[in-house]
């Protein structure tokens, strides 16, 4: 098929876009570059644009007959949300709907879409399904959470199949450890205490320890990029005969900070500054995916879910690009 991939030069969508071309597919990565890496495009076509521009969207759609959209183009920064909410809607949502109408317009109805688990908010049961209440707490989730709305109401129309994937925390490298996270600032915690091994930060910083968990620390369902790219293609193969497709994408399975931080100590044999500092606003204390549904329907299964291996694919992806992807 040939899949137009927006977002294509970011951490994920340059990862789903290398797993395309290796199963056969033509993406074309449209993408600003605002946050993306021109380097990290692998095989495949290239237009530099706008989600905004909805001329150079339909003119994209029409020069290289796409078949299906996978759309990853959007901001993920919590804190930055709150202090922008005005600027995520306009992103993560007009931007989305933009897209949308300039598929319907040139009659492609596949659509995959990057989804959050920040749109269930502070859930109340724990491993969450994908049934629960939505009532997303910040801008970043309840901007996802309005497109999944729109893209609900969209198919049933008939003109729109989707899946809306609801990603839990996404790390590691991919095609061999060559794909890696490079945000800028970097705020996820594997490539920050990365950093700290590496001797590029100073120490790492938990935010909080006195959270209901174990060891005090917050605990999270940690899914290497693999995997969660090979869920795309999944859902994907569904969208010629299903309208409508929601799933959680995790392992199931909850690390602390506090292991994250003891597992790239083991997998980088480097011992570095750790400190304890204040909760930060909006965390809950636990988040972890019950995936049984992608599992059972789509027929998804995870090959690297053991934290070290997702740890020693970052390491490796930082060790060989100490200065990210240098663009
Ligand atoms: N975290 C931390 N120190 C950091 C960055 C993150 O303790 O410097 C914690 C954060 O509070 C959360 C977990 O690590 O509990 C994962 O955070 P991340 O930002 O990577 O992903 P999120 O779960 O927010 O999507």
């Amino acid at each position: 098929m040939n899949i137009l991939v927006c977002g294509g030069a970011g951490y994920i969508g340059s990862n789903m876009t290398a797993m395309l071309a290796r199963h056969g597919h033509n993406p074309v990565v449209y993408d600003n570059l605002s946050k993306g890496h021109k380097s990290a495009i692998r095989n495949a076509q290239f237009v530099r644009g706008d989600l905004a521009d909805y001329d150079l969207l339909v003119e994209t759609i029409k020069k290289y007959s796409i078949d299906a959209v996978m759309h990853f183009a959007a901001f993920i920064e919590v804190g930055e949300s709150v202090a922008d909410p005005l600027g995520y809607y306009y992103n993560n949502f007009c931007n989305a709907r933009n897209l949308l109408q300039a598929m319907v317009d040139t009659g492609v109805n596949k659509f995959v879409f990057s989804s959050t688990a920040a749109v269930y908010g502070e859930p109340e049961t724990i491993p969450i399904t994908e049934d629960i209440a939505k009532q997303p707490i910040n801008p970043y989730g309840d901007s996802k959470r309005a497109v999944e709305l729109m893209l609900s109401f969209l198919s049933k129309t008939g003109k729109m199949n989707y899946a809306a994937l609801r990603y839990f925390n996404a790390c590691g490298a991919g095609e061999d450890g060559t794909l890696g996270e490079d945000h800028q600032p970097e705020s996820h915690l594997i490539p920050l205490i990365i950093q700290a091994a590496m001797g590029k930060r100073e120490d790492i910083k938990i935010f909080g320890n006195d959270y209901p968990t174990h060891d005090g620390t917050c605990i999270r369902d940690y899914i290497h990029i693999e995997d969660l790219c090979k869920a795309h293609l999944l859902a994907l193969d569904k969208l010629d005969d299903e309208a409508e497709l929601i799933f959680n994408l995790g392992n199931g399975k909850g690390y602390s900070v506090l292991e994250v931080i003891e597992t790239v100590k083991k997998v980088s044999g480097k011992d570095f500054t750790v400190i304890t500092g204040d909760r930060r606003p909006g965390d809950p204390p636990v988040l972890t995916a019950d995936a049984s549904r992608a599992r059972q329907q789509l027929g998804w299964t995870t090959d690297f879910p053991e934290l070290e291996i997702i740890v020693e694919s970052a390491w490796k992806f930082h060790n060989a690009n100490p200065d990210g992807y240098g663009d």
